[in-house]
């Protein structure tokens, strides 16, 4: 189908279907739902679903029910349940009272098959699961009628009760959908409706051994709910003639649709539970809220606000093409949502000991430092100044090229609110490296600012007083995945980046941060935008990297020029 173009910001084609449902009265409250299958954590693929169902109740003035999608309960969890809720608020929508379970209409839907066997729709089938699977043919051969397809409506029913009744292993029947075995459409192609799983369920505890599957669960809750648009994902519009075939023969409350959009892909990032789960599994993270995964979870450690994943989902925009999303749309969205409101610090993240051999022994002084440049209503904060001091590495070269500005010998910079420092000579260890810069300070610049004299520099440095510079580590994190379309192989796991984290153990951080609130973004200044993580104390707090100060396609390892 051909993309619809919308023209006005913040339109797209599922909302312009909606509007014009409203305007011909066929919908007078729009319900919209999102259903997550609770086996895993949510992602950004999900938080698209999740703007868009509940953004679109919101904006029609309907409601957005939060529906667990719990038929496999193989798989299902409720540590997943748990922190699907927490993340749907966490990105700022609610539910309020529509929190709904298919497994909430397991009897119904029960009564529902029989329905179907009774009309003879539907019919249990023991055939062997790999005979099954050769009978429904491939894309360009039909399948063959399963020998099982004449029974009786009586024997069907009484069937279908023993294998409620636990009469029967797993595996052994199912019931199936009658419609046509030569169908260019394999979902048409007699699907199964009901499986025999003897497995506890996080909610109908062993109530049920069979359990209806995702085609069957799936419209039938969307009616008993009085969903009036189900919006989902590309991949199951082949799954909708089968929706429909269902509706059309369910005495159900009500005759929903189904609409589809293209899912979110994006460069460098996996969106698929499978190969999420098993990276948490097999210990390539650290659990399903790394800082590097892409799940909601993750990124909130990571310190993104849920205002910039729902400016980067607008940004997305919705449709029905499917393509794939350069993920430093969403690092843009991240520092825009940042930058206004972060608070400023000063961190150092690989230190350089610099002494101020002209600044009194034993002196300290309090500076003041301005929280936002551009928002004098974060006030200041005091800083304190010594003869000792901390400069990144990265911020001094002994041979520095031509267009090196910053610290080398003979050089003076600006300390941001300190004073201007020439570096006079360098102290090493005996196998040469660098241990501290030995420097003068020019006390007519106190402030940073400049001399009466009129020099100018040409680099401003951030810095620390040792004497309370409080330690710190500092994780920076960059793409779990080495290559943009990690997926695209079928072999994800095999493109994972070797060097996703660098953890600096031996950073300092000003004091002002030692009980910065876990999450709390603050920018470093020239360096990047970071959070507290909750494997932090304040004597040692931990930092994440949420984001560098700017586009940079290759890993921004050095501070910020
Ligand atoms: P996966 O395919 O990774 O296992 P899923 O689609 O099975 O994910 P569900 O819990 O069933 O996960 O998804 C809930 C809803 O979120 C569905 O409506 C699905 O269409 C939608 N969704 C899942 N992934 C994406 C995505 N990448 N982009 C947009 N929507 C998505
Ligand atoms: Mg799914």
């Amino acid at each position: 189908m051909a993309d619809t173009t919308t023209t006005e910001p913040g339109r797209d084609f599922i909302r312009d279907i909606v509007q014009a449902d409203v305007d011909a009265g066929r919908a007078q409250v729009v319900v919209t739902r999102f259903p997550p299958e609770p086996n895993g954590f949510l992602h950004l693929g999900h938080a698209k679903s999740i703007c868009l169902n509940f953004g679109v109740a919101q904006e029609f003035g309907g409601r957005c029910h939060l529906r667990f999608d719990d038929t496999n309960p193989v798989k299902e969890e409720q540590l997943f349940i748990d922190a699907i809720q927490r993340d749907v608020e966490w990105l700022g929508f609610h539910w309020g009272e529509h929190l709904y379970h298919a497994s909430d209409y397991f009897e119904q839907l029960y009564r529902w098959a029989e329905h179907l066997i009774r009309s003879g729709d539907a019919y249990v089938d023991d055939t062997p699961p790999d005979r099954m699977r050769a009978q429904r043919g491939t894309l360009t051969e039909p399948g063959q009628n399963s020998p099982h397809r004449y029974r009786s409506v009586e024997e069907n029913l009484a069937l279908f009760q023993d294998m409620r009744a636990g009469k029967f292993a797993n595996g052994a029947c199912v019931l199936r959908a009658k419609i046509d075995m030569a169908s260019g459409n394999m979902n048409l192609r007699d699907p199964v409706l009901y499986r025999i799983l003897h497995a506890t369920h996080p909610r109908t505890g062993d109530a049920w051994c069979i359990y209806p599957t995702y085609d069957f669960a799936h419209g039938q809750s969307d009616a008993i709910e009085g969903i009036t648009h189900s919006v989902c994902t590309l991949e199951f519009e082949d799954h909708k003639p089968l929706y429909d075939w269902l509706i059309a023969r369910l005495p159900v409350p009500a005759r929903p649709r189904q609409y589809e959009f293209a899912r979110l892909n994006m460069t460098y990032t996996v969106l698929s539970k499978r190969i999420l789960t098993g990276l948490v599994r097999d210990g390539h993270v650290s659990g399903w809220d790394d800082p590097r995964m892409p799940t909601l979870a993750g990124i909130r450690r990571r310190g993104v606000p849920a205002t910039a994943l729902r400016d980067f989902v607008a940004r997305v925009g919705v449709a029905r093409a499917n393509s794939v999303v350069d993920v430093q749309m969403l690092d843009a969205a991240i520092r825009d949502a940042l930058n206004p409101t972060a608070p400023r610090r000063m961190a150092v993240l690989r230190p350089l000991k610099l002494i101020i051999d002209n600044y009194p022994e034993g002196r300290t002084e309090t500076l003041e430092a301005i929280d936002h440049p551009d928002d004098p209503s974060q006030g200041t904060r005091p800083i304190s100044f010594g003869r000792e001091l901390y400069v990144e590495q990265d911020d001094f070269m002994e041979n520095p090229p031509k267009k090196f500005y910053r610290l080398s010998p003979g050089k003076e910079v600006r300390l941001r609110y300190g004073y201007y420092v020439t570096c006079q000579s360098v102290e090493k260890a005996p196998d040469g490296t660098v241990v501290a810069l030995h420097c003068t300070y020019d006390p007519q610049t106190r402030g940073g600012n400049a001399p009466p004299d009129g020099r100018k520099v040409q680099a401003t440095l951030h810095w620390l007083a040792a004497a309370d510079a409080v330690p710190a580590e500092i994780r920076l994190y960059s793409h779990l995945f080495d290559r943009p379309d990690p997926g695209a192989d079928g072999d994800a796991m095999a493109h994972l980046a070797t060097d996703s984290m660098e953890v600096l153990t031996g950073a300092f951080v000003e004091p002002a941060l030692a009980a910065a609130p876990v999450g709390t973004p603050v920018q470093f200044e020239r360096v990047g935008y970071f959070c507290a993580d909750p494997d932090g104390t304040p004597a040692r707090p931990v930092f994440n990297r949420t984001v560098g100060l700017r586009d940079s396609f290759a890993k921004v390892k050095t501070p910020g020029r």
